[in-house]
């Protein structure tokens, strides 16, 4: 990874109704370096879709990254659930190497009451599926599941981590946004961005910021985390001192930007870090 790409969590909204082709020349247009493909209700994508995402990725100066279905819980109470959710993981990962992604990231589970530790166990045995499938068909795009926006869904940063220390396709997917909405407002201060960055290093061995995969975006939450994304404007999230950050640790790979004006706020965070 020679830098860090600024990408739009789907299409930019000045795309409209006009598809895959357009929004990707919008992407450039606007100096932005890449897009994340929102596989959020189904991993599914047309031929000649997949074909103009294929060839935009494979510009050196652009990056993409695919998100899977939300329909995924590693610890479902059934069997059937915990399956599917598997296979849609799997479909993600391959329709990501089929389009030249080179990061896939979801929401692994929920805790459903069970203890974290209990939870940690199921979501490590689904994981070592999903390994060893991909590593038997050749597919080796980053695998990484999400920091999660609230208490009942598992997904801590420290939770995380360790199953990155488990695997060898596992990384994280920091969503700052997320760990700051969880933690009722923590997590927000030039300090604590610090120290989440010094943690994952010393776990992880600092090239994990030679290969990292952020979201950033407002957020609005309560007592019970994230409750939906905000503009930067409207919110208190702080990315500014957190790119401060991302610069002194000086980071490569995406940080992708969920705001619902997209466009406006992925630029927003590029211009920033590139005013640093
Ligand atoms: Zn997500």
């Amino acid at each position: 990874m020679n830098k860090l790409h600024f990408l739009t969590a789907g299409l930019p909204l000045q795309t409209e109704n006009k598809g895959y082709k357009a929004g990707l020349e919008i992407l450039k247009n606007l100096n932005l370096d890449g897009l994340e493909v929102e596989f959020v209700h189904g991993v599914k994508m047309n031929e000649s879709n997949q074909n103009a995402v294929k060839a935009f990725s494979q510009d050196e100066n652009t990056l993409v990254t695919c998100h899977g279905p939300y329909y995924i819980n590693l610890n479902s109470d059934e069997q059937e659930k915990i399956d599917a959710s598997i296979t849609r993981i799997i479909d993600t990962a391959n329709m990501g190497k089929q389009i030249g992604a080179y990061s896939i990231t979801f929401h692994a589970a929920f805790y459903m009451k069970k203890s974290p530790d209990d939870v940690y166990q199921t979501v490590y045995k689904s994981m070592e599926k999903i390994c060893t499938a991909l590593d038997e068909a050749g597919n080796k795009i980053w695998i990484r599941p999400e920091t999660t926006g609230k208490g009942t869904q598992w997904g801590t940063l420290e939770e995380i981590v360790k199953l990155s220390k488990e695997f060898i396709q596992v990384l994280p997917c920091v969503d700052f946004a997320h760990i700051h909405a969880r933690n009722n407002g923590l997590n927000n201060t030039y300090d604590e961005f610090s120290k989440m960055f010094e943690f994952m290093g010393k776990e992880l061995g600092d090239d994990i910021f030679n290969n990292f995969h952020a979201h950033i975006a407002g957020i609005e939450y309560g007592l019970k985390g994230e409750k939906n994304h905000l503009i930067f404007e409207e919110s208190d999230m702080n990315y500014k001192d957190l790119l401060k950050v991302f610069k002194e640790y000086n980071v490569k790979g995406a940080v992708v930007c969920e705001s619902p004006n997209i466009e406006t706020d992925t630029k927003i965070l590029k211009d920033y870090y590139l005013s640093l």
